[in-house]
């Protein structure tokens, strides 16, 4: 195994342990991004806000522009000191290290509206770092449905239902179609984005329809108006679910997209059925990889990913260890590759098990297998990740880039 250094060490750790509060975090707020899950203080920690949570930022960048997720987290060795004027530092209580950071800045236009006043942080799009991503229709069917007391959501998610929290983009129940005001506001806080920051990549997402085809028409006319809007010509992706085939020849034949990213999240079906039963139900893991296989045909190998969840498998229910549960998602890699679909890894950690003293050491030993066994596999079958799909600069809870980084540099 290849030792890590610099920023993609800094980046697993930290990931890993999470940060905790102090005062300079929550100073970074007010000109940083916010991140979207606010701080949350544990019982006996101490709270200087006195309300139970505070806003902290969402992203860290180093100097050479890698970024890190911020996960906050009372039991974590690290926690930032400094300020706006003499810069930040990251400190490891354990050995005293500091490291300069930096935090995503509140540009402009998380705090501007589109023409008829809607906030453009509520017109569709977020950014992580240099990729802008489209997410115009967010509700998820699947949480609006239950199989024998089961919900169909998958274990892991936060979006939610179309509900009065999807209403401002106009997104309804059994509505397929994306209402042309949505989809015009959206494009100017497209615009707006991508003239006030460098935007490398873009990514398509959206909730699930329970009715797979349904869900590739809305996918359909997203990326036909996409691809009007676009002009600076910037790669786009597919995040859809596994979708038809003849759609998915659409999109293809149309040039709608370079990249395309059907979510399995989890590389074992046991895994998948548990963790996400209405994919296993509406569409079912045999089918999503076909899809993905199709996708492989027609973009060729490089241009086809699929993003997966990885360490919720470590959540108490499912009685795996560390070890298992890498060997389990390893296998599940080894046979995406074989078939020239590359698995992306975003950490997520297990709600349960909060009481063990190795929470933190079993989430780092699980990500650090995962990573870097997923990368020897990907140099088995000659497969690398596209610079036009995702880089050190955007992956904010992946590590793939950052260690193919690594290669080049050594190289
Ligand atoms: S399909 Fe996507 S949006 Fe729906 S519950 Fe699963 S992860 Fe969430």
């Amino acid at each position: 195994m290849t030792t890590l250094t610099g920023s993609p060490a800094l980046k697993l750790q930290v990931m890993c342990e999470g940060i905790r509060y102090t005062a300079a975090l929550g100073r970074a707020a007010a000109h940083s991004m916010p991140n979207y899950y606010p701080y949350r203080f544990k019982p006996g920690e101490a709270d200087p806000t006195g309300r139970g949570i505070a806003t902290i930022p969402y992203l860290i960048n180093t100097a050479d522009g890698t970024e890190i997720r911020i996960l906050g987290d009372g039991d974590s060795p690290w926690h930032v000191e400094g300020d706006a004027e003499r810069g930040y530092a990251l400190i490891d209580d354990r050995s005293g290290r500091r490291e300069a950071i930096e935090f995503e800045p509140l540009r402009p236009w998380l705090t501007q509206k589109t023409d008829d006043g809607l906030p453009y942080a509520q017109a569709g799009v977020t950014t992580h770092g240099d990729m802008l991503v489209i997410n115009v229709a967010p509700g998820c069917e699947y949480f609006l449905h239950k199989h024998d007391g089961v919900s169909m959501r998958c274990g892991f998610c936060a979006y939610g239902a179309p509900d009065e929290r999807t209403l401002h983009l106009g997104q309804k129940t059994g509505q397929v179609e994306i209402p042309q005001p949505t989809l015009d506001r959206m494009a100017q806080a497209f615009e707006a984005v991508c003239s006030q920051t460098e935007i490398r990549h873009v990514y398509l997402v959206g909730g699930s329809l329970t009715d797979a085809r349904k869900e590739g028409e809305r996918f359909l006319q997203l990326a036909r108006y996409v691809k009007q809007i676009n002009h600076r010509r910037i790669p786009v992706a597919l995040g859809s679910g596994a979708i038809p085939d003849d759609l998915l020849e659409r999109f293809h034949a149309e040039q709608l997209v370079q990249h395309v990213c059907f979510n399995l999240e989890q590389g074992d079906a046991e895994l998948f059925a548990k963790i996400c039963p209405g994919k296993n139900r509406y569409v079912g893991y045999a089918r999503w990889i076909e899809s993905l296989e199709t996708a492989v045909r027609l973009w060729g190998r490089g241009h086809v990913y699929t993003a997966m969840v990885a360490g919720i498998e470590l959540e108490p229910e499912h009685g795996l260890e560390w070890e298992d549960a890498s060997r389990r998602a390893l296998a599940g890699a080894e046979d995406l590759c074989r078939r020239g679909i590359i698995p992306v890894y975003s950490l997520v950690w297990p709600v349960g098990g909060r009481q063990r003293p190795d929470f933190h050491a079993r989430i780092l030993s699980y990500f650090e297998t995962l990573v870097f066994g997923c990368r020897d596999i990907r140099r088995r079958h000659a497969l690398t990740i596209s610079e036009g799909f995702m880089c050190h600069r955007c992956a904010y809870m992946q590590l793939e880039c950052d260690l193919e980084r690594v290669e080049e540099v050594m190289a």
